[in-house]
């Protein structure tokens, strides 16, 4: 890699005898040689460029008009009088940042479309380029950018019931490679952007970590991802809560009441009602695993007929469709409930989401 010098600064036009006079070691240098020193990036280092950005160790040369267009910050980086003490590289200022040069790159990739692959189009791109581009574009106020890739993540991260329930689509669809451990990620994205409707389902994927990854966090892309304190204590008290909607759950939809026999086709509902006690000692004799699931909106009903076909639990048909549509009223229930469950108040997820009457 191509390395360059920063000319020093330039000293200051009026100088006191004093200054004229002083030795090299009264008056060191204000930055060291290593300092002035740099990497010039590969990809990113155009000889008209208008100014060289330097990211922790590395240049970027390239134009002020560009990065001005998009962010208030820079334009203002660049309109307000550089000192006479500036740096520069071949005539051309110098602005330093305190961010990660990979994170600087992925956003000069957008303006100068030089990736294959377009972060806002069909392609799959890494969930961290997608976590770089919204912590970036958020801090140098890069509103459009910042708006286009939280619109991304919201395809995948919903705040209603009807699209959570087809969230294998919208995964299947969207253009960010996700795990679940990225979870941790958005978390802390929807507090920065303050995009709180993405909260409540990134809270509960996190729940569905283990507690050391929740607690003490996880390498991702050689990045550390941690929840904050406040976050560790609403997924642990979240926990809790998802369990007892579980076990709640498994009840209400096992219950034998007669309103939930009339759906029966049975000329005698006898042998439903049969195979629901013997459904609910099934799951209660797993009494501590019922308890341990912290998942309350998989589909556990059908996922488990093949269950209850080995233990000779059979339900006629009406019996199954009413089992499957209560279990879809409990996970509407807990979805309306999530952000209660995690101690939040999430604008517009009452609206959108009324709760169902029990
Ligand atoms: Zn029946």
């Amino acid at each position: 890699m191509q390395e360059i010098a920063v000319s020093a600064p330039k000293r200051a036009k009026k100088r006191t005898r004093v200054d004229s006079e002083a030795s090299e070691e009264e008056h060191p240098p204000t930055r060291s040689p290593a300092r002035n020193i740099l990497k010039c990036s590969e990809e990113f280092w155009y000889e008209d460029g208008s100014v060289v950005l330097v990211a922790q160790d590395t240049a970027f040369r390239i134009y002020r008009g560009l990065l001005a267009q998009h962010s208030p910050v820079f334009r203002d980086l660049f309109t307000i009088p550089q000192p006479n003490t500036s740096e520069s590289v071949d005539d051309c200022p110098v602005v330093r940042i305190p961010d990660d040069p990979d994170d600087v790159a992925r956003l000069l990739r957008i303006f100068a479309a030089t990736s294959t692959v377009s972060y806002f189009s069909n392609d799959q791109i890494p969930f961290a380029d997608v976590a770089a581009i919204i912590r970036i574009t958020h801090k140098y106020q890069m509103d459009q950018l910042l708006g286009r890739a939280l619109q991304n993540l919201k395809t995948v991260f919903k705040d209603t019931f009807p699209d959570f329930i087809r969230l294998d689509h919208f995964l299947a669809e969207s253009s960010i490679e996700l795990d679940c451990r990225d979870a941790i990620t958005v978390v802390n994205l929807a507090h920065l952007t303050q995009n709180l409707s993405m909260l409540p389902m990134a809270l509960y994927i996190c729940c569905q970590l283990a507690p050391k990854d929740i607690i003490a966090g996880v390498d991702r892309n050689g990045r550390r991802e941690r929840l904050s304190q406040d976050d560790i204590v609403r997924c642990i008290a979240g926990r809790l809560k998802l369990s007892q909607a579980s076990v709640t759950a498994v009840f209400r939809v096992f219950q034998c009441s007669d309103e939930c026999m009339e759906q029966c086709k049975r000329v005698n509902g006898s042998t439903c009602r049969r195979a629901l006690h013997a459904a609910l000692q099934k799951y209660g004799a797993d009494f501590s695993a019922l308890c341990a699931g912290t998942m309350p909106l998989d589909t556990w009903i059908t996922d488990d007929r093949d269950y209850f076909d080995s233990f000779s639990i059979k339900f006629c048909s009406g019996c199954w469709k009413r089992l499957q549509e209560t279990e879809q009223e409990e996970h509407r229930r807990i979805w309306c409930e999530l952000p209660v469950y995690f101690g939040l108040e999430v604008e517009g997820w009452k609206e959108k989401n009324p709760v169902v009457p029990k």
